[in-house]
């Protein structure tokens, strides 16, 4: 019964809810929590099959004494003690927490190799092309097309090329640039990463896909609300359209990234943000999904 609950609960999360909060108007009026509800999803999503796996190779109760008795259980469930149903179950649940600790741990090794590798090639770049120009705080390096981004970090670099600075005037430039460092100082590289890597451990799966999507979009709309509060909508707006190509890195933080046609709708109409009491209780809300999961195995397993 309790591995029923867990899988029926991640089985809604991973299908039902992922549509819904995508196409939530919400989302945009208060990006930062919409990000936390995306990895909320995901994060109870692995939680809810592996502790079903969990339950399924130990057929514990709370008159076994957990940590003394659970070799056996599971010996015992895998033997067939505990019928033929429980023997499947036992070995699925086998399978799985194998696969979780297997997939995990490989998709975090070669996201964080192949993302050092990528940084370092571009901080070798960086340093035989670009010019640090302090009144900036950037590195500009000379390219055809315009573009600015991030190379994100210990020690964030923000670049711009010199066709950027060609094309954008001060208060664009500025807005730009404030756009970056909200980036940086909000580790929006380590949030599109927590989602990323669950999406890289198991792809196909509804929740993680979205939640990739959605995070690198919402990130986006984070940085232009740190640029907006400084430098106004219209001057990121027109920097927007001014460095409307494709960015010559797919992983950096873009100046243009995410999704340019809701930026500059949301720059030009800004939405109304969220009233506090809502964001607080939606905040709360979310933050307790990935709990949920543990609830049902304690009500069940250790309940009188
Ligand atoms: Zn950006």
């Amino acid at each position: 019964m309790t591995c029923l609950l867990l899988l029926g609960f991640a089985a809604v999360l991973t299908f039902l809810v992922p549509g819904h909060l995508a196409r939530a108007g919400w989302a945009a009026r208060a990006p930062r929590l919409a990000i936390r509800a995306w990895h909320a999803v995901g994060y109870a999503v692995l939680i809810s099959s592996g502790l079903a796996a969990a339950v399924a190779l130990m057929h514990w109760s709370a008159s076994h004494e957990l940590a003394c008795v659970t070799w056996q259980v599971c010996l015992d469930a895998l033997r067939g003690a505990h019928g033929r149903a429980g023997q499947v179950a036992a070995f699925a649940g086998l399978a799985t927490l194998t696969l979780l600790s297997v997939r995990l741990p490989t998709a975090w090794w070669q996201m964080t190799t192949t993302g050092g590798r990528i940084r370092r090639r571009q901080l070798e770049m960086l340093h035989l092309t670009g010019t640090v120009r302090a009144d900036l705080d950037a590195t500009v390096v000379p390219a055809p097309d315009p573009a600015a981004y991030l190379v994100p970090g210990r020690h964030p670099h923000i670049v711009v090329t010199t066709e950027a600075l060609h094309r954008l005037d001060p208060s664009e430039l500025a807005a730009v640039l404030e756009h970056e460092r909200a980036h940086a100082v909000g580790h929006h590289h380590r949030l599109r990463a927590a989602a990323a890597l669950l999406d890289r451990a198991f792809p196909r799966v509804p929740a993680f896909t979205h939640a990739t999507r959605q995070v690198n979009r919402l990130v986006e709309l984070c940085a232009d609300d740190a640029a907006v509060r400084r430098q106004g909508p219209l001057p990121l707006a027109r920097a927007l359209v001014a460095l409307a190509v494709p960015c010559p890195d797919p992983l950096a933080l873009n100046a243009a990234g995410g999704d340019p046609a809701e930026r500059l709708r949301r720059l030009l109409q800004p939405p109304p943000p969220l009233p506090l009491p809502a964001r607080a209780a939606a905040a709360a809300a979310w933050a307790l999904l990935p709990v949920v999961p543990v609830v049902i195995v304690a009500l069940e397993k250790l309940a009188p």
